[in-house]
């Protein structure tokens, strides 16, 4: 197998399995056998070849084309092996509800899931509570707790601990929530994001207010400018990255399943959004694996989402869940998320720069082709073992719609450690820098992007001095007697302009049917109106959600940059 110092180091650290004693007992390749037998035997239970399956899937696992989510990785084969990656759980306004769902999240992460909540039904800051007469301590008080029990959790975990917290902005303590991480100290356990309404959107634009609305009574107890909320969205995040905001009504909009409920929550960085309980399992396909100037390797990539699609859907039945409301949601929609990493790689391969409208319309191509393909290939399990179980009444149950066995099958995720496991560029972002220290899972890496270095001995223009510069600037911009080509080329995500970030976004969006993991990545000196712009843009371009980070800023949560330091 070839892997990298780095992801060699990340295995190790977290992923090979270990004795009692903390000794490591399997080697990487062992790992993926393990995970391949794991997940091939449930084929038995549906007439599938087991040893042509595990052959498969092993193949294509070890050629690091294709990686599900960590804990599938982590835990195949372990007696209790929880192997979805994401989840959202309920957060109903009673305290049976509140610490039922803490101690349900403590469970998922133990597991290395991560959990996202809405705190939208939770009654505001000093609402009456009948049971004891005294008044209520509001949303922001319990997510407080949240914070303090993941870290408690997340010590004897495999992962950091990552949760989504989730407030409509017509809740009464909008502010209280958009103001709190100001504080670095609050909620490090916690992304933020704000669920913003189509009528929220609509106010801002002609100016007016909108109402606030208890959650307990329904009723409206006032009304406030739009562009105040705003203001102070673009204020907190443009200092902390913190919070993000998710178009509720349009992620509704794109509900497979909307008579089994609405989507109040994402999972926690963003990219697939959930019904309370349900989970989901994540893979990811490397592009950069199958780059062929001055396309793609199309039928090898058709081929492997294929089989990618059967993989993830036969992890679904070898998952072993950490509750039963949680397995008979995940097993009644079967929803995966199939996606693509290496983007930024495959893009430099074919000499192509990120922010070209070349290189969106190959993002389009290609993530229709994921789709189609991806669709097509839960049509033919449909056809051998049913279309999920939740199908009657879903967008599929029409004329003319594909009789699917998955009701969602393709999600753009951040691939944090896999694209390190993988050796390629994250999830869909630009290159972060020509040369960083990446910092992943705690351990740091001085890193020289190898694609630059491959295309400056190619180019002529590779000399120890270039490469001292690159090292300390991590960019080409600037640099006298460098090509400019290859500046375009290896624009790094700082130096690509928010319109670049948003259409490149766009452009997988719209063939995705969870959402797409991306960050707008800002230059030190954006100002706040950059940080509006972005967020106003993103609601233009038609994505699901958005999340700026501005270089230097205070990071409370290091989850979301968690390959970038
Ligand atoms: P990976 O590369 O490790 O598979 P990603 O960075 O693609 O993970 O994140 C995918 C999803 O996995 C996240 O949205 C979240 O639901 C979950 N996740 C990621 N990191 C963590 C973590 N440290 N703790 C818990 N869950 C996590």
């Amino acid at each position: 197998m070839e892997l990298s110092q780095n992801a060699l180091k990340v295995l190790e650290a977290r992923y090979l399995l270990r004795d009692e004693e903390g000794r490591v007992i399997e080697t990487p390749e062992q790992m993926f056998a393990r995970l391949a037998r794991v997940v091939a035997a449930t084929e038995a239970a549906y007439g599938g070849e087991v040893p042509l399956w595990e052959r498969r899937f092993h193949e294509l696992l070890g050629s690091l084309k294709f990686l599900p989510n960590s804990p599938a990785i982590m835990n195949a084969g372990k007696a209790e092996g929880q192997l979805a990656a994401c989840f959202v759980l309920p957060v109903e306004d009673s305290m049976q509800s509140i610490f039922d769902t803490l101690k349900n999240a403590a469970l998922i992460l133990q597991s290395g899931g991560g959990t996202g909540f809405s705190f939208s039904q939770l009654r505001p800051k000093a609402d009456p509570v009948r049971s004891t007469g005294g008044i209520a301590s509001g949303p922001v008080s319990f997510m407080k707790i949240y914070n303090t029990a993941t870290d408690v959790i997340k010590q004897g975990g495999a992962r950091r601990g990552a949760n989504m917290g989730i407030l409509r902005v017509d809740h009464p303590d909008i502010l209280e929530f958009i103001r709190v991480k100001r504080d670095a100290v609050e909620l490090a356990n916690f992304n933020i994001s704000v669920a913003v309404t189509d009528a929220f959107m609509e106010a801002l634009r002609t100016g007016g207010d909108y109402p606030l609305v208890n959650p307990r009574s329904h009723k409206t107890v006032g009304s406030i400018a739009a562009a105040e909320v705003f203001a102070e969205i673009v204020a907190s995040a443009w200092s902390t990255g913190d919070p993000g905001l998710i178009f509720i009504d349009r992620i509704n909009r794109a509900n497979p399943t909307p008579l089994l409920g609405s989507f109040e929550s994402t999972n926690p960085c963003g990219e697939q959004p959930l019904l309370p309980y349900e989970a989901c399992v994540l893979g990811s396909l490397n592009l950069s694996r199958y780059a062929l100037p001055p396309g793609l390797d199309w039928a090898a990539l058709g081929r492997d989402v294929a089989t990618a699609v059967r993989f993830l859907d036969d992890t679904i039945d070898a998952n072993h869940y950490p509750l039963p409301a949680i397995e008979a949601m995940h097993k009644g929609n079967r929803k995966i998320g199939l996606g693509v990493m290496g983007w930024a790689d495959l893009l430099i391969l074919l000499g192509l720069p990120y922010n070209d409208p070349r290189s969106f319309a190959l993002a389009r191509q290609t993530m229709r082709f994921v789709r189609d393909r991806a669709r097509a290939a839960s049509v033919g399990l449909a056809e051998k073992r049913g279309v999920f179980p939740n199908f009657i009444g879903s967008i599929y149950d029409a004329e003319g719609m594909p009789r699917v066995r998955n009701a969602t099958t393709t999600t753009i995720a951040p691939t944090g450690t896999l694209a390190t496991i993988a050796d390629c560029s994250s999830g869909i972002e630009p290159l972060f820098s020509l040369a960083y220290q990446r910092r992943v899972l705690e351990m740091e890496f001085t890193e020289i992007n190898r694609h630059f270095l491959d295309s400056a001995r190619k180019g002529g223009f590779y000399s120890e001095r270039l490469m001292a510069q690159v090292l300390r600037r991590g960019t080409l911009a600037g640099i006298p007697g460098v090509p400019p080509d290859a500046v375009r080329l290896f624009q790094t995500a700082l130096e690509i302009p928010v319109e670049g970030h948003l259409e490149m976004q766009a452009a997988f969006q719209e063939y995705t049917d969870n959402a797409v993991s991306k960050t707008v990545n800002l230059p030190e000196s954006a100002t706040e109106a950059d940080v509006a712009r972005t967020y106003l843009l993103a609601y233009e371009k038609g994505v699901k959600g958005v999340t700026v980070f501005r270089y230097g800023a205070k990071k409370g949560t290091l989850l979301r940059f968690e390959d970038i330091d």
